[in-house]
């Protein structure tokens, strides 16, 4: 059994943790007890990409994992997270129309678009130009509560422990912190991984997202709807709608520019006469390839990332976090599109 040091208990740190201690082995967990990600998140996991309207990718493997996982994870840190949802996709032109009429003919887009209908194309829940298309298999995970459930989870084992890393008492060529010297260490920091030496020479991007909370006596509350923004609902008339991309931006401050642009993002939609409640921001690690950044230190042995979920990290990251535990574990090679060793300088 090996002893495993985590450094961050975001997304990223408490899947990989679980993973691990699946597999047997003895994990300690420290994190700065900030997160400014996974907590901040809708916690959304939409099959598709709107845009090309494609299946996202990897999406058949990560849609084999993650609800299984959270349901799983849920049950035992004592908190249900998994909501299955219904997105709505209002289509921005005529051609997004008939690509998604195209797809939902192919036998591998089938589990996750229902058949247009004479009600999808005449929806009148928004302002609907071109129709509308229901997502299958879509969920959402309580991120708030991922967070904040798995930190009292690992608090209460002994496995977590909440204080800032600290650059002086860490000795990478012997994987020593505080003359403690563990099996493995593993980085999963989220956007401060930037800022911390041993992997600063990734290419990882700070994007800064802003999301709303909102109240409206008529926005449904049993699908999600989807143009330019998202609108999640969220129980009692509350609705999260979200989100705004920043790109090169690590401020935490909410915006009144950002408030305004989410606010007529979902006029744009539809008059749902829209009752402020709180504002958020976070920051999401993202690459420019949008692949996670993963492996081991190409100076270091027994030092590895896990980091760069980017925008779909909560449908990635059971899978991502189980294959890194097999690379870290028995050497079962990493997906070369996730391998941070695709980068030319390592
Ligand atoms: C507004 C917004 C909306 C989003 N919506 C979605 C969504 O709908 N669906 C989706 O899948 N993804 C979404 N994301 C993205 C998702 O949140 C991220 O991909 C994911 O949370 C990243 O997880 P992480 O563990 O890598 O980073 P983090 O959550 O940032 O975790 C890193 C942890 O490391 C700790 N840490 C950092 N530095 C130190 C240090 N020096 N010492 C000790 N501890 C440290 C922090 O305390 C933190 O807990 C969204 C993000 C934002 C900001």
């Amino acid at each position: 059994m090996g002893r495993i040091l985590i450094f961050g208990a975001g997304l990223a740190g408490t899947c990989l943790a679980h993973q691990l201690l699946r597999r047997g082995q003895e994990v300690l967990i420290m994190d700065a007890g900030e997160n400014h990600s996974s907590s901040i998140a809708a916690g959304m996991v939409n099959p598709m990409v709107f845009r090309r309207m494609n299946k996202s990718w990897r999406l058949d493997e990560f849609m084999q994992d993650a609800p299984a996982f959270y349901q799983e994870i849920g049950s035992e840190i004592g908190q249900e997270v998994f909501h299955p949802i219904v997105i709505r996709r209002f289509f921005s032109s005529e051609q997004e129309k008939q690509l998604w009429e195209e797809r939902q003919e192919l036998t591998e887009y089938q589990p996750y678009l229902e058949k247009l209908t004479s009600e999808d194309i005449q929806h009148q829940g928004a302002t609907n130009l071109f129709g509308s298309g229901r997502v299958k298999q879509a969920f959402w995970i309580d991120a708030q509560q991922w967070v904040a459930q798995n930190s009292k989870y690992f608090r209460e084992k002994g496995q977590l422990s909440t204080e800032e890393f600290e650059p002086e008492s860490w000795e990478p060529g012997t994987r020593s912190y505080r003359n403690i010297t563990y099996d493995q260490v593993i980085f999963c920091l989220g956007y401060r991984q930037k800022t911390e030496a041993t992997f600063s020479f990734l290419p990882l991007q700070q994007t800064k997202g802003q999301t709303l909370l909102i109240q409206s006596a008529v926005l449904p509350e049993n699908e999600s709807l989807n143009r330019k923004c998202f609108v999640l609902p969220m129980g009692e008339q509350q609705f999260k709608v979200g989100a705004t991309y920043e790109w090169n931006n690590a401020s935490l401050e909410t915006t009144l520019e950002a408030k305004e642009q989410l606010l007529n993002m979902l006029a744009s939609l539809g008059n749902y006469d829209p009752q402020f409640l709180e504002q958020k921001a976070g920051v999401r690690p993202t690459v420019l390839d949008r692949r996670p950044l993963m492996g081991e230190h190409p100076a270091y042995q027994g030092v590895y990332v896990f980091n760069g979920l980017g925008t779909k990290g909560y449908m990635m990251a059971p899978t991502l976090a189980s294959e890194l535990a097999d690379f870290i574990l028995e050497q079962k090679p990493l997906n070369p599109e996730t391998d941070i060793r695709r980068f030319k300088q390592i």
